[in-house]
């Protein structure tokens, strides 16, 4: 034969892009010389698949051997070109059909020992491979359940290359393991609904409130107070708040963390996903980045879930700066010099923060050793652009024993939470249909009061907080998505006096002053020396 080619499938960001794999054998010095990767994974590849090909038992051709992987413009990287690299050389060699493997997409690392290993990456590759209209791939054994999720192509799974050149060798009739025509749905393997029970949080009553909000909004959500609070404890029972993934979101989101090489046992992730990134995290951790083709960060592996950034003040300012990019369009462009990658990350941001730098500030007692301008310069770093797009605000204190154990026989849990949530969200889709927005905190302000006016009256303390400084434009557009939330959760049409109401007071009860990027509320017309004061 002399010359053969498969295919493979290029994973950029969580986008799958056409690669061909040819290989030629000439006359001449025998070698092999691969055209197309980065210089770096040359010498590896080359003697892994020579060992592979032959502790296989097959034969390594003792010619002059070319192969090429094409666009060379395309950024590879990864070892899941070793099988159809060693494939197509198999080919040329006459060792299997080379007709048959001219229409077959191939992904795998191999090891010396001929044993086809699993790769990361592996279910955007299949997406990516469905996508191109590709009718079988071939994936390592270790990745079939991803692999198999994939709608509207045929996963064939290898544990060894003898495995493979025996069934190409048998024509590739019987597919190993062939799936059924449309796989199951949600994935059987159930997964936990979050960290923890919204009950646990006992004697919080407006943190639970706010998280609930936030869940059936869309909101992203700022907690302030003291270490002990339950700050923590909120926002981690925010993911167990919100629905299921639809199918296509469970696909996106298992591709990014498949990507990133982070898929537990190759399960597909049906629940919307936590993360909880440190505050000494890089912007690479967070955001995405690294050598090479840049690979994802907290932000997109929170994708359809839930970002937590605890002690928020103390993150990196570049950090905070950089989370702007997708809190405006959902996703990431991370730009490199080996190529540019995309990815998905529309998540619900919480933010958590101490009201000072020793924490201190808010516990009864007082004890703060912080100076006032350390305080301030401390909230100050939460700078206005990033808050602007937090809708809620919710001031925590200290829950004493005596309202804790009041409230414990009353504290809704979270199944009976999300029902209310989920009621919600239908109601928000159905306004919505139509539009870009799916939830509350996605519509923006100019067509959120175009094309969802609130009765006048309703809006009446509104503009008496706007006369008097105690909101801004922006704070009122924030407060009406709330308002609208709140709405979609008692089953109300559109906001009325009680719905403004509350949205007004979670709102307010969470202003901090120098901190909101609005202007300081004057204490002449609000003589709320508590609150303002005891912050500052
Ligand atoms: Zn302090």
């Amino acid at each position: 034969v002399g010359l053969a080619r498969t295919l493979t499938v290029a994973v950029v960001g969580i986008d799958g892009h056409a690669v061909e794999v040819e290989a030629d054998l000439a006359d001449g010095l025998p070698g092999c010389s691969i055209i197309g990767l980065p210089d770096a994974a040359v010498h590896e590849a080359r003697d892994r698949i020579r060992a592979a090909v032959l502790n296989s038992g097959e034969r390594w051709p003792a010619r002059r051997i070319t192969i090429g992987l094409s666009p060379a413009s395309l950024p590879k990287v990864g070892s899941g070109y070793d099988l159809p690299m060693a494939v197509s050389v198999l080919a040329a060699d006459g060792a299997v059909p080379a007709d048959l493997v001219r229409g077959l997409a191939l992904v795998g690392e191999l090891g010396l020992d001929g044993r086809v290993r699993g790769v990361s990456g592996v279910l955007a590759a299949v997406l990516g491979a469905a996508r191109l209209g590709y009718p079988r791939v071939v994936v390592p054994l270790a990745n079939a359940v991803e692999a198999r999720a994939v709608p509207g192509v045929v996963a064939v799974t290898v544990a060894r290359l003898s495995d493979l050149v025996g069934w190409l060798r048998s024509g590739a009739r019987d597919v190993p393991g062939a799936p059924p025509e449309e796989p199951p749905w949600p994935a059987p393997a159930g997964e936990a609904v979050g960290n923890g029970d919204l009950a646990e949080v006992a004697g919080q009553l407006a943190g639970r409130r706010a998280v609930e909000i936030a869940a059936a909004g869309g909101h992203h959500l700022f907690l302030l107070g003291p270490p002990g609070a339950g700050k923590t404890m909120l926002a981690e029972r925010l993911p167990g708040l919100l629905p299921d993934l639809d199918r296509s979101a469970a696909l996106e989101v298992t591709a990014i963390h498949s990507v990133a090489g982070r898929l537990t046992g190759g399960r597909l992730i049906s629940r919307p996903p936590w993360q909880n990134p440190h505050h000494t995290a890089s912007v690479a951790a967070v955001v995405g980045g690294g050598s090479g083709v840049p690979r994802p960060g907290a932000v997109s592996l929170a994708h359809q879930g839930v970002l937590f950034l605890d002690e928020a003040p103390e993150f990196g300012v570049r950090v905070l700066e950089a989370l702007r990019q997708p809190l405006e369009s959902g996703e990431i462009v991370l730009l490199r010099a080996a190529g540019q990658a995309r990815y998905p990350a529309r998540f619900t941001l919480v933010l958590a923060a101490n009201p000072c730098p020793c924490g201190a500030a808010g516990l009864a007692g007082g004890g703060c050793t912080c100076t006032p301008l350390a305080r301030r310069r401390y909230l100050e770093r939460l700078s206005g652009p990033l808050l602007d797009r937090v809708d809620l605000r919710c001031r925590l204190n200290p829950v004493s024993r005596a309202a804790m154990l009041a409230d414990r026989g009353l504290a809704e849990s979270s199944a009976t939470v999300r029902l209310r949530v989920e009621a919600a969200r239908d109601r928000a889709a159905r306004r919505l249909r139509g539009t870009p927005w799916r939830v509350n905190g996605d519509v923006p302000g100019p067509a959120l009061r175009a094309q969802f006016p609130v009765a006048a009256d309703a809006l009446r303390p509104i503009q008496r907080d706007l006369l008097a400084g105690r909101l801004s434009a922006r704070g009122v557009d924030r407060l009406l998505r709330v308002a609208w939330t709140l709405a979609d959760l008692t089953g109300a049409d559109r906001p009325g006096w009680r719905e403004v109401g509350e949205a007004r007071s979670v709102r307010l009860g969470g202003e901090v002053a120098g901190l909101s990027g609005e202007p300081e509320p004057d204490r002449s017309v609000t003589p709320q020396p508590g609150r303002v004061a005891r912050w500052r």
